[in-house]
């Protein structure tokens, strides 16, 4: 770029200024409508320190009138193109296509319920599924004998309790429920198990291991974890916490989380103790099951503490029961009070959620949204890598900009825990390494997820791409965390199915399996990186 010669080509008002290469605009000549041409060099110019180059068109939009612009052009060259970029398809914003109707109405069992009745979270919450039987009764007649066989084993099976809101249930394509994501999400069947990985934990977060007292983990200097009680309004097979949330199952007994006002004031009293504490997330179980006099009590003792200065209510809600945003007054006034009075202290105090699947997006959840956005309630999403849910770059991009579109900024997108009886769900850290690099620049920087390992034995959330090592022949991949321990490392291993049969080969036997931990952790500490 050095020593070339540049035109500016002025409009009317716009005259050039030699002597600095700048425009200046004077708003008392506009009749001077002649073009003037100034000479400037690129080093001293504003347009070539905002990183402009040659054949860029330009546009200052100082001068209210639009005839008086500025245009950058290679001198010699004449008045640039115009260029408009091309229209779009029309299924490029298919985002916007929310589903709308009374949908829920091609379930046999739904057929004569209306509106008000569908919008009513009590409803939602009553008629929510936990028991196949029950299951068979809603959806007679709209599947085949084998897969309700192949459902019956997966809930004896499950080591999560199963529960789904009538909302969720209506979503699903029952025509073709094998391959639908939401009832991948939520709903069992026996066909689809694999063996866990030889190397999960129940709790592969160690989160009870980060835990001062019950219900709360303190693991980041800073952040605080509290986990309120253990109920949520669905359950998701693949919860991280299926340790703790949700009732017995056949597979696993749960530790005791219920809501208790006195255990939380042991919580409160470790958060007041510790000064570094400034963020707390209340979670569960999910701040949906909190009562709205709970969501008061909690909110206002956390905010009163000096330190504190942001909070995060944790809920799946708006994604599987947006009914409760239209229809509990008291609990949406509950946060709303909190919010505004955090506001009022200088303290940031907003919903995080959880939607996964587009499908899950309705017309509903546009108006529970947009009700939460009238209150001044900052929603963001976190979302859960899922195989045949959202491990394709088409369904993650309309994800991110259906929940842009409305509001709820795309914040996280985990890589799938290695959670006990949903290996079928997970995918290898490849898959998020290459979802990430489709969906950065589908829209603002703000609104793109960061794609993230919450690494396995308590090295919280690493960005995925941060590994120090990934041997995608053994599937296991090495991260650091040096602000929760500067010495060690922590693994993730990708689902075995996924592996080249050599690799497969290699975790077959298990006498191998301390051999290829120990490999990846040297090759991570030699700097080997693959
Ligand atoms: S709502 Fe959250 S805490 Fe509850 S089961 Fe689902 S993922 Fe787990």
């Amino acid at each position: 770029m050095e020593g070339l010669l540049w035109k500016w080509q002025l409009g009317p008002g716009y005259t050039g200024d030699q002597g600095n290469g700048r425009a200046l605009w004077s708003p008392t000549t506009p009749s001077a409508a002649t073009h003037t041409t100034a000479s400037v060099s690129p080093e001293t110019s504003d347009v070539t320190r905002q990183g402009r180059r040659a054949g860029d068109d330009l546009t200052m939009n100082t001068n209210t009138d639009p005839k008086a612009r500025v245009s950058l052009n290679v001198a010699g060259q004449g008045e640039p193109e115009r260029k408009r970029k091309p229209t779009v398809a029309a299924d490029s914003l298919s985002h916007r296509d929310l589903r709308s109707g009374d949908f829920w109405r091609s379930l046999p069992a739904f057929t004569d319920i209306d509106e008000p009745t569908f919008l009513d979270h009590r409803w939602q919450a009553k008629h929510s599924i936990t028991k196949v039987d029950k299951l068979l009764g809603v959806l007679e007649g709209l599947v085949h004998k084998r897969f309700f066989d192949d459902l019956r084993q997966g809930f004896s099976s499950a080591p999560m309790a199963v529960r789904v809101s009538p909302y969720m249930l209506s979503l699903i394509d029952w025509a073709n429920p094998y391959d639908d994501p939401i009832r991948r999400q939520f709903l069992p069947v026996g066909s689809e198990i694999l063996p866990d990985h030889p190397k999960l934990d129940l709790d592969s977060l160690h989160e009870q291991e980060d835990a001062p007292v019950a219900g709360l983990t303190h693991r980041y200097p800073d952040k605080a974890l509290f986990l309120a009680l253990d109920t949520c309004p669905v359950y998701c097979r693949f919860c991280t916490r299926s340790y703790a949330v949700g009732t017995n199952t056949e597979e696993v007994e749960k530790v005791s989380l219920k809501a208790s006002v006195a255990r939380w004031e042991e919580a409160f009293s470790y958060v007041e103790s510790r000064d570094e504490l400034e963020d707390v997330v209340i979670s569960g179980g999910d701040s949906y099951q909190l009562r709205a006099d709970h969501i008061r009590q909690i909110g206002n003792r956390l905010l009163d503490i000096d330190h504190i200065r942001r909070m995060r209510f944790a809920s799946k809600g708006p994604a599987v029961m947006p009914q409760k945003l239209l229809t509990d007054d008291d609990w949406v006034d509950a946060l709303t009070e909190v919010v505004d009075r955090g506001r009022r202290m200088h303290k940031e105090v907003v919903l995080h959620t959880h939607f996964n699947h587009p499908n899950e997006i309705t017309e509903i959840t546009a108006r529970a949204l947009n009700r939460l956005f009238e209150r001044g309630i900052v929603v963001r999403n976190q979302s859960v890598l899922q195989r045949g849910v959202n491990d394709d770059p088409a369904t993650m991009t309309t994800l991110v900009k259906r929940l842009s579109w409305l509001n709820a900024h795309p914040y996280y997108v985990y890589q799938h825990d290695m959670v006990k009886g949903v290996e079928t769900l997970r995918t290898t850290v490849q898959t998020a390494l290459d979802l990430e690099k489709q969906i950065r620049g589908v829209t603002a920087g703000f609104n793109t997820p960061v794609f993230v390992v919450d690494a396995p034995g308590g090295g919280g959330k690493r960005d995925a791409h941060s590994y120090e090592y990934y041997n995608r022949e053994t599937g296991v991949s090495v991260y650091k965390s040096p602000n929760v321990n500067a010495d060690a490392l922590y693994c993730y291993f990708d689902p075995i199915y996924s592996l080249s049969e050599r690799g497969r080969e290699r975790w077959a036997d298990p006498a191998n399996h301390d051999a290829i931990v120990a490999e990846a952790v040297a090759a991570a500490r030699s700097g080997e990186h693959r």
